[in-house]
């Protein structure tokens, strides 16, 4: 029997986009189904993350023309994790296979075969990996690679230059709904589960319309989830750190003493205040870490939900067993 695919696509004020990508993914679903790869029963699946824009009216409209479109729409904006866990989620109850992928066309839809090639072949998870960086941005480029280098520095282990393009079995799916934290970062999960992977590389296209809802910002924390939602070696460096200025302090009193001995106790207010900033400000950055932990404990004891469904489009209606 051919395994049934899902193409779990999250969408956020994609109005310019979806008109021109929607039938990408539907002419792909199509010549899979027609080499007989996949089954009659595949879908393209979007997510709509709480648009303010007329993206979920687009994917209502497109369910209604063609069978093989399928949408939920969340009661809320809950960031691109979120929106592709919940899209996944929901894919795991109907589909074989799943891939994720980004709705802007920046992930070579033309790779989605090899993926398949690779399932068939037995692999449970297979990652899209850029080939290069030519289409991002110099800053980009820089700031991506000094994050995998701290990342791996941190003992998290991610595949470089993939982020969300991936091809997922439902065994995966099942592992991965014993997940349930709310600090998300799939692309640090998913590599940690240890099925069976391969590779596929790509190269990545520039954005078909609109612009990226990942701004400096963001990004910056999703870096920082990235790396307290796997490693507590922060934690650990600070205590490295604290052993290493408490040494310094020692010599410092040591010295002092030895000035206070000899009758030189005016001198030194410099050295003072260089120290005690130093002092502060290690202190304030230290616990500026400790606290980016605990927000994290505070978060995930609530077990609120990561998401709500507010409906749903052309997906019959399943039940877990
Ligand atoms: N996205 C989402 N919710 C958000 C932000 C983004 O579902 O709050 C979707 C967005 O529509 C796109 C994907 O996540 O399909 C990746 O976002 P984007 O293309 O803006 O990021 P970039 O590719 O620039 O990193
Ligand atoms: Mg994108």
């Amino acid at each position: 029997m051919t395994p049934v695919l899902y193409f779990v696509i999250p969408c956020y004020n994609e109005e310019q986009v979806l008109p021109r990508t929607s039938g990408l993914f539907l002419a792909k679903l199509n010549s899979l189904i027609e080499a007989e790869k996949i089954s009659p029963d595949s879908r393209v699946m979007f997510v709509n993350d709480g648009s303010s824009d007329s993206t979920w009216s687009i994917i209502s409209s497109l369910t209604e023309e063609d069978e093989h479109y399928s949408g939920i729409s969340l009661s809320h904006n809950r960031g691109h994790q979120n929106a592709l866990i919940a899209g996944l989620m929901e894919a795991r109850l109907r589909a074989d296979i799943t891939i994720s992928m980004d709705c802007d066309g920046q992930d070579d839809i033309n790779c989605a075969d090899q993926m398949v090639d690779e399932y068939l072949k037995g692999c449970d998870i297979v990652y899209g990996v850029r080939n290069d960086r030519k289409t991002d941005s110099a800053f980009k480029r820089t700031s991506a690679g000094c994050y995998y280098s701290l990342l791996r520095g941190m003992g998290v282990d991610i595949i470089p230059n993939h982020a969300d393009y991936r091809l997922m079995s439902s065994r995966v799916l099942d592992a991965l709904a014993g997940y349930g934290e709310v600090n998300l970062f799939l692309r640090g999960i998913i590599p940690q589960m240890g099925f069976k992977s391969s590779i596929v590389y790509y190269s990545r296209a520039e954005r078909i319309a609109g612009k990226t809802h990942y701004p400096l910002g963001k990004m910056i924390s999703l870096a920082i989830d990235g790396i307290t939602s796997f490693s507590v070696r922060p934690l650990r460096i600070i205590t490295v750190l604290g052993a290493f200025v408490a040494f310094l302090s020692f010599i410092g009193i040591i010295y002092a003493l030895i000035s206070a001995a000899t009758g030189n106790i005016v001198e030194g207010w410099t050295s003072m205040t260089c120290i005690i900033c130093f002092v502060s400000g290690i202190q304030m950055i230290s616990l500026g870490v400790i606290g980016e932990y605990i927000g994290k404990i505070y978060l995930e004891t609530k077990h609120r939900p990561r998401y709500i469904i507010d409906e749903r489009k052309n997906l019959k209606d399943v039940t877990e067993d």
